[in-house]
């Protein structure tokens, strides 16, 4: 194997050829036509909450180069898309993160407590390191029937995090509420909801997140699913944008799915609401995916909410700090996103902050309890849809 060495000031790299090929593989070569400019340095959130600069830049000039340096810094993108969205030379710059991880799990150098969580993949079918029989334990009162393609207008995938974390389950019962309140006739997979692995593809583990793909392809068609909505911006970008072959199926994100019930006049919330809300948009349902409105358009539709924009809003947003895998890492007291996040909200003067994902809920709501802060919530759109099903 040849291997040249490159000096800087005050570091040397080693120069691997096969490390080099290995990565122009994964990424595509992605990285190839960066021109070192440094905007996506600039516009970085890490930027905002770290002393020491998060170079984005010197990453993909040593994705260029084939380079590995073992930073720990790898492990902190959110792959938020900030940067892919200012890069001028349209770098899809999150995507060669998940590359320069790939290469990372390759060479057996992932991040500690990373590998716990591909493993609870593996043996629990979620993340979460939950049981697999408990993913409907959140239902067991609701008496959810089985889906079956012949009687059922979609499936409602739910999603490890919705079915597992205790807040989020409260997003999933609302959303049942209004489902239901509209007349729509659903079923769910039950135990056999298989994760959709973003979680691996996100730290990535993309062989990994592949044989995932196949295992859920198999549950989908054997189940006959094909439309099917999702709570978690998360599950609806990796099915829409991940999945080899999605042709014949249709994921869609609840919000969107609730927007098109309001235009048809399906979905009516009644009762009056007071509230001044302002909305986080999740990066993956903003910036990934370019849906902006539907959230808008569903907390229109309730009567008495006022909804008071943040500067940084729809495609523009700024990350929670939960995408990429953190929310299974650490992030130090000072640096998290969301504390900035609530800040910006706290300056509308809404009451509520309201968002529609689970990680933007979980992050979100640690920092209004860090700032203990009273008279402000986290709510979801689904929440305060539920809430407004019935006038009193
Ligand atoms: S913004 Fe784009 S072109 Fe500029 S350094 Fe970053 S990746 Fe390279
Ligand atoms: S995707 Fe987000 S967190 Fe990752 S490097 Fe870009 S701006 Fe930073």
């Amino acid at each position: 194997m040849e291997q040249t060495e490159q000096t800087t000031k005050d570091q040397i790299y080693i120069i691997d050829d096969a490390k080099w090929d290995e990565l122009i593989e994964i990424t595509h070569g992605a990285a190839a036509v960066c021109y070192q400019c440094g905007v996506c340095t600039a516009t970085c959130p890490w930027g905002i909450v770290k002393d020491e600069t998060v170079s984005v830049r010197k990453f993909m000039r040593q994705a260029q180069l084939g380079i590995d340096n073992g930073s720990e810094q790898l492990w902190l993108c959110t792959t938020c898309a900030q940067c892919d969205a200012s890069c001028p030379r349209g770098v899809v710059i999150s995507d060669v993160f998940r590359g320069l991880r790939q290469v990372a799990w390759d060479h057996g150098k992932p991040e500690e407590g990373l590998p716990s969580v591909l493993w609870s993949v593996f043996w629990n079918q979620n993340p979460w390191s939950q049981a697999p029989s408990q993913r409907f334990a959140w239902a067991k009162d609701l008496d959810l029937p089985s889906f079956d393609p012949e009687n059922h207008e979609i499936l409602f995938y739910v999603g490890c995090t919705a079915s597992f974390d205790k807040r989020a389950q409260k997003v999933s019962r609302s959303l049942v509420q209004i489902l239901n309140a509209a007349g729509i006739s659903f079923g769910v997979l039950g135990d056999d909801e298989p994760c959709c692995g973003e979680s691996v593809l996100n730290v990535g583990h993309k062989p990994y997140f592949l044989e995932i793909v196949d295992e859920t392809m198999k549950v989908f068609q054997e189940r006959g699913v094909t439309k099917f909505l999702t709570v978690s911006p998360h599950c609806y970008d990796v099915f829409k944008n991940h999945y080899p072959q999605m042709d014949g199926f249709e994921p869609v994100h609840y919000t969107q799915y609730l927007a098109v019930l309001i235009d048809e006049g399906r979905l009516k919330f009644e009762k009056k609401l007071k509230h001044k809300v302002t909305f986080q948009d999740p990066c993956y349902l903003a910036r990934h995916n370019n849906e902006s409105q539907a959230p808008r358009k569903v907390l229109g539709a309730i009567p008495g909410i006022t909804l008071e924009e943040m500067e940084n809003n729809a495609s523009d947003t700024l990350c929670c700090g939960g995408g990429g895998g953190r929310m299974f890492l650490e992030t130090a007291a000072g640096e998290r996103f969301s504390d900035l996040r609530v800040d910006d909200a706290l300056y509308t003067k809404a009451d509520i902050l309201v968002t529609a994902c689970p990680a933007c809920i979980s992050c979100l709501e640690d920092s209004v309890k860090s700032k203990k802060l009273k008279d402000f919530a986290v709510m979801d759109v689904a929440e305060l849809g539920a809430q407004a099903l019935r006038a009193k």
